[in-house]
């Protein structure tokens, strides 16, 4: 028998989630039934998405049930099979959950992915080669479609999504803009991802006083926009933006913990006839072979940079998502396991 540790969502926040949500459960895996795999982790992912699900009610995920252990993507290595498809020290993701080891159904598709480490580093398939690097590529491939000439705004721009966006606008030749949390963030965003210029959203209070600070950053308007947070920065955004111009509506952080968002001049997106179209990228699966080659082939070849903020650690994950929603992790926050 196998001891695993695990943590469980023990009740549902109101407001800004608490360490008293969650709780450090242990429990023994019984030996495996035919099919089976057992996955020791290595990393967990902590993503903004799961304070989503620890609300009741409509979300654009299923709220995460109570009394079970967390969901979240985890990277991790094969420690006994009993399924044909994979073997003992395959390295692999999944949706592990927030635990030290997970059983699955190697025989359901889709629920492990082999990735070679010999390529990359195994956390870097959580992150830029993983689910936040997809989704920035459909943003940016798919929806803002930037070339050069235009000049594109991405929120979270340190962040693991707003990271490789900005990177990608870049690379097809646009100038691209990051709004990011402190001068420390923006210096790096501008430094080693090579952003043309970044603004700190903390010292605008309010949404005019940020749009002239894009003015000066955008010279010749906002053609894309990488929306990653709303409120007053997709209002400031708005302010900016030229005719045609586009949005990829990725995310909303700012109203996660049930802060009000209320768009202030939505007259702008008829008056700039713009385009914005709001994705989620579990219902992209399809696209998710390509993009991943191609995003790859991108940090292997040095063209795509990225960071990753490591929290020690278990016992520390809730901890670490805490810090997450409040802006404490630079590039994309995992746990090592
Ligand atoms: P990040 O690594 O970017 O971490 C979250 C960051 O959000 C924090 O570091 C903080 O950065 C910023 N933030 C938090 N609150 C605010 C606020 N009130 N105003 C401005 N910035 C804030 O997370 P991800 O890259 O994983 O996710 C980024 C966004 O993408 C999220 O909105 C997420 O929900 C979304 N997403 C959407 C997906 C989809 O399918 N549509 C898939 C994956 C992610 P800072 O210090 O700069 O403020």
């Amino acid at each position: 028998l196998v001891k695993n540790r695990k943590i469980v969502l023990v009740s549902r926040p109101i407001g800004w989630p608490s360490l008293e949500n969650f709780r450090m459960e242990e429990e023994e895996i019984p030996p495996l039934s035919r099919g089976q795999v057992l996955v020791h982790h290595r990393f967990l992912s902590l993503d903004p998405y799961m304070r989503g699900r620890m609300n009741d009610g409509k979300g654009y995920a299923p709220p995460q049930p109570l009394g079970q252990v967390m969901l979240g993507g985890t990277a991790g290595e094969v420690v006994a099979s009993r399924c044909a498809a994979f073997s003992e020290g395959d390295t692999v993701v999944g949706m592990g959950g927030w635990q030290e080891f997970s059983v699955v159904d190697g025989e359901l598709p889709g629920q492990l992915r082999k990735v070679d480490t010999g390529l990359l580093p195994l956390s870097a398939y959580l992150g830029v080669a993983g689910m936040p690097g997809i989704t920035a590529w459909y943003g940016v491939r798919r929806i803002l479609t930037p070339r050069s000439g235009t000049t594109v705004v991405v929120s979270t721009a340190a962040g693991a999504v707003g990271s490789v966006a900005g990177q990608l606008a870049r690379l097809a030749g646009a100038r691209v803009v990051g709004i990011a949390g402190s001068p420390e963030k923006c210096a790096y965003v501008i430094k080693e991802l090579g952003f043309d210029a970044c603004i700190n959203h903390r010292a605008h209070p309010d949404a005019f006083s940020l749009a002239r600070a894009l003015a000066d950053a955008c010279p010749d308007g906002i053609d894309g926009d990488f929306e990653n947070v709303g409120g007053i920065i997709l209002d400031a955004v708005l302010l900016r933006a030229n005719p045609f111009a586009r949005i990829a509506l990725c995310g909303m952080i700012a109203g996660y913990n049930g802060e009000p968002i209320p768009l202030a001049t939505p007259q702008l997106l008829l008056l700039n006839r713009m385009k914005l179209e709001g994705f989620l990228i579990s219902e992209h699966l399809d696209l998710w072979p390509e993009a991943l080659a191609e995003l790859t082939q991108l940090v292997a070849s040095g063209q795509l940079r990225y960071r990753e903020t490591i929290a020690e650690g278990l016992d520390n994950a809730p901890a670490a998502f805490l810090g997450l929603l409040r802006g404490e992790n630079f590039g994309k926050q995992l746990v090592r396991i």
